[in-house]
């Protein structure tokens, strides 16, 4: 039987699907089709979708069961990678999948997503031929364009949802464990508004020789500005911006006992000696539950070596804050526009003043008091032997959210790669072991969901 998901896999991974370069679009078509096909030959009805964003990647819609005594679980993956190529280091090529002595398999998307991918579709295809009946209603909602931001999926996903009919449960399969050791289970994400902040003076970019000391430069303003967002202690400065951040509640701090976090092992990851709170738990929550912003750069701005002593007739500040359960993304970029005008006014300054909200994002929190969080922690207790950690994405997953929304069902994430298995990197791996027991722990978790009568 593991050949046979090696050999899926291996067929799974030589598709090209990189979703960043549409000249691949006719693979990535091709990778779609492929996945169709297998699950076709397990009795799933399968349609490709066409993304509602022309030149995008097409969707899987599948369903496998009708009963309606039965619950119905949608698992959500994407078929799309990474760019790879053999050159930016890898050491064997990135779209032949190759088994080596250290128990890893090694290939482009391994880890994200097609690892996980062939682990649900073996877990339901052992099912089926078992027992002939499947312990749950199934449904694919797989997609094209994940490592392109999700391009088209909320459009094409509203338009086309009726086709899975009622769903009880979403299964995201776009994950790994949080450490190398131990199993986890992923129940939230930081939202996100991504601001600029432009400032415009001179018509062009002039020569600090000759307007040096006779104008108000724009760079000086938008220093100033960016000054104005936080304090050192990454505290925001913003008005408004904590008021709707939820409290700390003692079931909320339980989830962080005995997780697998160590902080000395997290500072020398990063390569930092010290970080704002050297406290463990506060860290987690600095990365998870607490919201920040952080300034990522200065278009406009000289930033090549050497000394050119130009004044940058227009500058734009790129700013992002990670937001949390119950900031509202569209009303934080409200405030963070009203605030940097309030403090732009108080300058004085004869330059042009624009913010743009450059994109928004929800946060996610899923409940994990639910049947599916249970389900998923005893069925990896039963098959790994121990009881995960319930852990938290500290970036933006905004489609999560959206599908809770949209098919009116929870959400949980479930890993099935190690951490390190680099999964955005040169020779991203999956250790054999983790594909094998992704596999097994998606029937127990099935057979574990279809015993739950609420
Ligand atoms: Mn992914
Ligand atoms: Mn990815």
């Amino acid at each position: 039987m593991n050949d046979t998901i090696k050999d899926f896999l291996k067929q799974l991974v030589a598709f090209e699907s990189v979703s960043s370069d549409k000249s691949k679009a006719e693979i990535s078509r091709k990778t779609a089709e492929f996945i169709k096909f297998n699950l076709e030959t397990i009795g799933v009805h399968v349609q490709l979708i066409e993304n509602e964003k022309e030149g995008n990647n097409p969707l899987i819609f599948g369903k496998l069961g009708e009963n309606p005594r039965k619950k119905t679980m949608l698992f959500y993956s994407h078929y799309d990678v990474q760019p790879a190529k053999i050159e930016d280091g890898w050491d064997t090529d990135p779209f032949t999948l190759i088994e080596k002595e250290d128990g890893y398999l090694y290939g482009r998307g391994v880890n994200d997503d097609k690892g996980p991918i062939a682990a649900t579709f073996f877990a339901i295809k052992e099912l089926l031929e078992d027992n002939e009946v499947l312990p749950v209603n199934i449904r694919f909602l797989y997609e094209g364009e994940e490592e392109s931001s999700s391009g088209g999926f909320e459009e094409t996903v509203t338009k086309y949802k009726s086709f899975l009919g009622k769903i009880d449960g979403i299964l995201v399969l776009d994950s790994s464990w949080f450490t190398d050791q131990k199993p986890s289970i992923d129940y939230g994400a930081r939202g996100i508004a991504y601001m600029g902040i432009e400032i415009s003076g001179p018509n062009q970019d002039q020569h600090s020789g000759l307007v040096g000391g006779s104008i108000r430069e724009p760079m000086t303003d938008l220093i100033f500005l960016l000054s104005k967002l936080s304090d050192l202690k990454g505290k925001v400065l913003i008005e408004g911006f904590y008021d709707k951040v939820k409290l700390v509640t003692e079931e909320e701090k339980s989830l962080y006992d005995n997780l697998a976090f160590s902080l000395k092992e997290y500072k020398k990851s990063i390569g930092v000696d010290r970080v704002l709170i050297e406290d463990p738990v506060q860290t987690m929550m600095n990365m998870w539950r607490n919201p920040s912003i952080t300034i990522h750069g200065i278009q406009g701005a000289f930033s090549e070596p050497g000394t050119k002593t130009v004044v940058p007739g227009t500058v734009i500040g790129k700013i992002s804050m990670r937001l949390v359960p119950d900031q509202d993304p569209t009303e934080i970029a409200d405030l963070f526009t009203h605030y940097v005008k309030k403090e732009f006014n108080k300058t004085n300054s004869p330059n042009k003043l624009k913010i743009t909200a450059m994109g928004v994002g929800d946060w996610w929190y899923g409940n994990v008091e639910n049947y599916i969080y249970k389900a998923g922690a005893a069925a990896i207790k039963e098959y790994w032997k121990i009881y995960p950690d319930f852990t938290r994405s500290g970036g933006s997953i905004p489609i999560i959210p959206f599908m809770e929304k949209a098919l009116n069902a929870p959400a949980m994430i479930l890993g099935v790669g190690q951490t390190s298995d680099g999964a955005h990197s040169q020779n991203e791996h999956l250790r054999l072991k983790n594909l094998i027991g992704g596999k097994e722990v998606i029937q127990i978790m099935l057979k574990n969901i279809s015993k739950v009568t609420e």
